[in-house]
């Protein structure tokens, strides 16, 4: 058994890892301050990795710790890890899994058969219930993400309720118990959009830790262009050419999911190419 005090520490808390630059920050042991939990994440680069969560619920929001070290959220890394190639992508899997177990460990302090307190074992990978002995395992939760095109071959783009305001992506939405992942499309789109669809054909995915997805992409296409959103969770939807879409990027008049998140690489497949980037007008609300 790996002693978890020995590791090389990445450092995670509410979401966000300690970054400087872009980059996941390594601490060696000696350096790392006090830990509430050790995830253990495995062997990286020949060292023993873990995930620390820190006592100290101060630790890393200083914007000017030492070295520019500080906790960040991971959409706000998405794209630059993105932006980095493989050495990127190893940062994004290290961080996704480091906040998503992290996340289900501070969602699940208690045995959801007793309600007695859970304990960490087994590397961080286990939540164990020392009144009755029963082991916790962590969640995940699968939802599903639809890219539809129309027969002109424009493309479904949709604001939900709780969104900043020129947000847009595609459909999705939670798979409910008891059915397939096809079924949760068809039942989405037709609860939110009114839609129906023919030739759903999956795409790809995304562990999404927020707080403890993981995004399945599908694409599909529209037997009808009538849409109805459901003005609760979708309060507008409408089909747009390649040309809408680079001209309201352009403008700042649209805001697409950021580079690196699987919702960009849907749109991007559509779209034919990386989509452009809005003229200079000050910080984007995404
Ligand atoms: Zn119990």
């Amino acid at each position: 058994m790996v002693d978890l005090e020995a590791c090389h520490a990445i450092i995670v808390r509410d979401g966000s890892v300690m970054t400087a630059d872009g980059r996941l920050v390594e601490l060696a042991p000696g350096h790392q301050p006090a830990a509430m939990l050790r995830i253990y994440l495995g062997v990286d680069r020949g060292r023993d990795l873990v995930a620390l969560v820190p006592e100290d619920p101060a630790f890393g929001s200083d914007p000017d710790g030492i070295g520019g070290e500080r906790l960040r959220g991971l959409r706000d890394l998405l794209a630059g890890f993105w932006d980095r190639g493989p050495d990127g992508e190893r940062d994004h899997e290290l961080a996704t899994t480091a906040i998503a177990i992290a996340n289900w460990h501070a969602a699940h302090p208690r045995c959801s058969l007793c309600g007695e307190p859970t304990v960490p074992a087994m590397g961080g990978w286990v939540r164990r219930c020392d009144q009755d002995g029963r082991d916790h395992y962590p969640r995940t939760d699968p939802a599903i993400i639809v890219a539809i095109t129309d027969d002109e071959d424009r493309l479904l783009l949709a604001h939900a309720a709780h969104w900043s305001p020129r947000r847009f992506s595609h459909l999705a939405g939670y798979v409910e118990p008891g059915e397939t992942l096809e079924q949760a499309v068809h039942r989405e789109v037709a609860e939110e959009a009114g839609l129906t669809l023919t030739g759903v054909e999956y795409l790809g995915s995304q562990p999404w830790p927020f707080p403890a997805s993981v995004m399945v992409g599908f694409r599909a296409r529209a037997l009808t262009t009538e849409i109805a959103v459901d003005g609760v969770e979708i309060s507008e939807a409408r089909f747009v050419s390649r040309d809408d879409v680079a001209g309201l990027v352009r403008d700042g008049e649209m805001v697409l999911a950021p580079k690196g998140s699987i919702a960009r690489r849907m749109l991007e497949d559509w779209f034919g190419g990386e989509l452009p980037e809005p003229h200079a007008r000050g910080p984007v609300d995404v």
